[in-house]
């Protein structure tokens, strides 16, 4: 018996990276796993690999229409949606005078409004259940800035004020909202740093090394899960302690 036996978790972006390393440990805590990106066979082969059940889907969470057919189908496949892990995220980094429109929309489309359109897919179920765990995965950037990210950032600095709103809205319905905020993970996304980049970088991280998915993963599942009863509306950053607030 483990402490998420029996549950159901929607992990968008979870085909690689940070979502792959939530699909799994939420699947070793005992949860079915809904795998979700734009590529099927890529989500379907992590789902495929999962300790629990788990199911791969095809969904892009800038749709509004393909996150509500998700959230039913998922509902009619694995059962009602106990846990939402909004990971899917995507860079398209510049400088602000050559950020292009697009550039602006898709980072904006996909890690705010994505969120958004799956959170509020899920909301009337969990607030009929009066149960359930939403958890946002932001970024460090979004609350210090970033030269060359203000696309990604503002999305994400804007992911936690969605996720404050929402989190105040159904805290009496039982439906608690989370967020973390990560920052350098080894990923696809931050494969191309160059080495000086990388050296420069672990001068900034006390830990002195970069994150790994699982080092987000762990944290993830604590929000998901009983030890996590009391918690609402906060931000948790797992960055080796680069940023230290407060
Ligand atoms: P990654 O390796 O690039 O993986 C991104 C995942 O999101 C993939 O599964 C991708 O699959 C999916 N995805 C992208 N656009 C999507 C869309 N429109 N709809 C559905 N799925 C979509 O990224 P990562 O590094 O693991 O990052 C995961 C999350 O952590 C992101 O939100 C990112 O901003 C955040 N984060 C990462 C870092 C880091 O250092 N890596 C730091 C802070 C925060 P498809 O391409 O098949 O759709």
């Amino acid at each position: 018996m483990t402490e998420l036996d029996g549950q159901v978790a929607i992990v968008s972006g979870a085909s690689r990276g940070i979502g792959e390393a939530i699909a799994r440990s939420l699947s070793e805590a005992g949860c079915s796993v809904a795998c979700v990106a734009r590529d099927a066979a890529r989500a379907a082969a992590v789902a495929d690999t999962l300790e629990s059940e788990g199911r791969g889907y095809a969904c892009d969470v800038s749709d509004p229409a393909a996150c509500a057919d998700l959230v039913a189908a998922v509902d009619g496949e694995l059962g009602p949606v106990d846990i939402l892990v909004n990971n899917a995220g995507i860079t398209r980094d510049n400088v602000l005078v050559r950020l292009k429109d697009e550039d602006w929309q898709t980072v904006m489309d996909t890690n705010l409004r994505g969120a958004f359109n799956t959170t509020r897919a899920v909301a009337r179920g969990m607030m009929k259940r009066r149960a359930g765990r939403i958890i946002n995965i932001a970024s460090v950037v979004g609350l210090t800035g970033n030269r060359g990210q203000a696309n990604y950032a503002a999305s994400k600095a804007g992911l936690v004020g969605f996720s404050k709103s929402v989190a105040l809205e159904l805290a009496s319905r039982g439906v608690l909202v989370n967020v973390v905020a990560p920052g350098f993970i080894e990923t696809d996304m931050t494969s191309d740093l160059p080495e000086e980049a990388r050296v420069a970088l672990f001068e900034r991280i006390p830990l002195g090394r970069l994150g790994r998915p699982e080092d987000v993963a762990g944290v993830v599942r604590f929000l998901a899960g009983p030890a996590a009863a009391y918690m609402t509306g906060q931000v948790l950053v797992v960055d080796g302690g680069m940023v230290m607030n407060g």
